[in-house]
């Protein structure tokens, strides 16, 4: 599965959101309960309409989305990585993530202490960056060190490697994040391998006060235009409305966010950026049992698509039914679209669109 760390000064809000994100109904949704893997690691389901449509239009038991998990990474604080160094667990935790939610308080709140003392978001992305960028600066270092002796030998993963690490060091001492490197596509995976900190794609998540959630405030103004500047995502949610929401039913929280002028919970919104973030897209296996949403990577091909499921799908992969999520719909359903000649048969080759609705034929 795809991992998202929460990370962010103390007193920002993240463990209200941690929270508000593992008890919301939404998550629960479906007979499908969050878990808690650990007090600070949970799984939520990732909200899609489209498979709500389907397990109706097939008459499925039951609904089971996709999943995203959550880590909530504390211990974050300026002068982290000096001293004794980031603990090592917050390193391991940070280091396994896909990408990271960097929470940014938007709101003032005097009986809330900042440990800046003073609210300034952008600065405070910055203090968080110059941590990553320094622990990704000393573990350089520690890893060049260690490569040496095989750099003698002539061993061309760890040339490979040096190489990778020295471009980054070298952006690094610019006071830059190392996802500024242009990799190669040869590259990639070496450079993914590296579990860089600052190569982790971030979207900033304003925590504004419940007056400001549905259009912003100054301060959240301030992180979209920065974070435009860097190319990274941004979402607003008020941490507060999420936690007051994640305490009512589905019914209710859908009245309690009309009167608060929202479309749908930020926590939804939080996720489907997080989806979009990874270059995750979406597809599905519709029967009477069950409808079900798998989550492969945009570009994934139907053999690949079809190991998500199971090992054996993949390894004896004969060919993917195809329908499009649309054409489902509008011909009611697998028979609906046989019959309209929407059912496609895809090969090894074919690239896995999102929304498709797929059944797989495989040798066993
Ligand atoms: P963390 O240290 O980043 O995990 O922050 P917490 O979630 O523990 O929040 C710190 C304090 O800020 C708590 O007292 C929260 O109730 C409060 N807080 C969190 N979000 C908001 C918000 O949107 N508005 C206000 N006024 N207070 C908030």
């Amino acid at each position: 599965g795809f991992k998202m760390g929460i990370v962010g000064l103390p007193n920002v809000g993240k463990s209200t959101l941690f929270n508000a994100l593992t008890k919301t109904a939404a998550a629960q949704a479906a007979n499908f309960p969050f878990c808690t893997i650990e007090p600070n690691v949970g799984e939520v389901a990732v909200p899609d309409a489209r498979l709500d449509t389907l397990a109706e239009i097939a008459g499925s038991k039951q609904i089971i989305p996709t999943r995203m998990t959550f880590v909530d990474i504390a211990g974050l604080v300026k002068g982290a990585s000096k001293g004794e160094g980031l603990g090592n667990q917050f390193l391991a935790n940070i280091r396994e993530v896909d990408a990271i939610a960097h929470v940014l308080r938007c709101f003032e709140d005097g009986d809330v202490t900042h440990v800046e003392g003073r609210v300034d978001p952008v600065e405070d992305a910055e203090v968080i960056e110059t941590e990553l960028m320094l622990a990704d600066l000393e573990s350089i270092e520690k890893r060049r060190a260690g490569l040496v002796r095989k750099l003698k030998g002539n061993d061309k993963e760890a040339q490979q490697q040096d190489r990778l690490l020295a471009a980054a060091q070298e952006v690094l001492e610019e006071g830059k994040p190392a996802r500024l490197v242009e990799v190669s596509e040869d590259d990639a995976k070496a450079w993914k391998g590296l579990q860089l900190l600052t190569t982790k794609p971030i979207l900033y998540v304003c925590n504004v006060d419940e007056g400001s959630a549905a259009s912003g405030n100054e301060f959240s103004a301030r992180v979209e235009k920065m974070a435009a500047e860097q190319g990274a995502a941004m979402v607003i949610i008020s941490a507060q409305i999420e936690e007051e929401i994640s305490q009512l039913d589905a019914e209710e929280a859908a009245m309690f966010l009309e009167e608060m002028g929202l479309e749908e919970a930020g926590l939804d919104r939080l996720i489907r950026a997080g989806h979009k973030l990874l270059n995750l897209e979406t597809y599905f296996t519709v029967g009477p049992k069950e409808a079900r949403a798998w989550t492969i990577r945009v570009g994934t091909t139907a053999p690949k698509a079809a190991g998500v499921i199971h090992g054996d799908f993949e390894k004896g992969f004969i060919r993917a039914e195809t329908i499009a999520f649309d054409d489902f719909v509008a011909c009611k359903g697998e028979q609906g679209a046989k019959e309209a000649g929407k059912m496609r048969a895809e090969g090894k080759s074919y690239v896995v669109k999102d929304g498709d609705v797929l059944h797989f034929l495989f040798n066993t």
